[in-house]
């Protein structure tokens, strides 16, 4: 049975058609970050009329924009995407329910959320999908997922710059990146285009998103990621690559790691 008492499917109609199916499987994840926050603080969002609003639409509102640009390393297989700091599923999960094709992979620092996550991933009944409780710049080191991914989402995460450093080294040569953002972005862009430049990506767009406080900030790899990307864990987001930092902020020490 249909249960879309609070219309999604019609405040979702101009960007994306949702099906029965889908309307049911929304209304259960709803249910369950409901649920959910009343034991943990997984997102501020609790009234089910702004959990529609602000995260599944705001997902929602990606599905045209993936569609244009993100496409599978090889004909025929599924696009695999990676969620950057999902939180509890956004948009990760949001768009695996959209569109039921992507091999989505999530990825949390926080175990509650990992857990929350795999209570949807199994009361939803979603395959092709899988949370992984780490650090973004944990994987980014590993053989097994360095270059694995034709898309990369993050909301809500870091900086622009911070997110560069921790999303190329997961993308393919040509795989792309999707990064939802508010209105306010100039300063950040511009930090965010020279620590593009050295991890190997460029910032193809950075449009607003009709109808929407969000900019959608598309980039692409164009080039290999240097080796020495990802730092450690926190780097990314203490230091910004991009970012002017004054020398005498960092005095130099023979042990002083990457
Ligand atoms: N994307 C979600 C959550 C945003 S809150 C949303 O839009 O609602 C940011 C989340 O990112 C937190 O849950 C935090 O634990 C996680 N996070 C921050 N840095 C991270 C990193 N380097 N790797 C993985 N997760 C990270």
């Amino acid at each position: 049975m249909t249960d879309d008492t609070h219309g999604l499917a019609g405040l979702a109609a101009p960007f994306c058609s949702l099906t029965p199916d889908q309307i049911d499987a929304f209304a259960r994840y709803r249910d369950l970050l409901i649920e959910w926050n009343g034991r943990f603080n997984l997102t501020a969002v609790t009234d089910p009329a702004q959990i529609d609003r602000r995260l599944f639409l705001d997902a929602l509102r990606m599905v045209e924009p993936l569609r244009a640009v993100a496409r599978p390393r090889t004909e025929g297989q599924p696009i695999r995407m990676v969620d950057i700091g999902t939180g509890a599923g956004f948009p990760g999960i949001a768009l695996k329910i959209a569109l039921p094709d992507l091999d989505v992979t999530l990825v949390e620092a926080t175990g509650k959320k990992v857990q929350f996550l795999e209570a949807v991933i199994a009361g939803l009944s979603l395959d092709g999908i899988v949370a992984m409780h780490a650090r973004a710049e944990e994987i980014g080191v590993l053989p097994r997922y360095r270059g694995a991914f034709d898309l990369v989402t993050a909301r809500g995460v870091s900086s622009l710059a911070a997110l560069f450093e921790m999303a190329a080294p997961l993308l393919r040569i040509g795989g792309v990146g999707l990064f939802p953002k508010g209105l306010d972005l100039d300063e950040e862009l511009t930090v965010g285009r020279r620590a593009a430049r050295m991890v190997g990506i460029g910032v193809e767009a950075s449009d607003l998103i009709p109808d929407s406080e969000t900019r959608l900030v598309v980039t692409r790899k164009t080039a290999e990621t240097p080796p020495q990307y990802p730092r450690r864990p926190g780097m990314p987001a203490r230091e910004p690559l991009g970012a002017l930092v004054k020398p005498a902020a960092r005095p130099a020490t023979r042990h002083s790691g990457r």
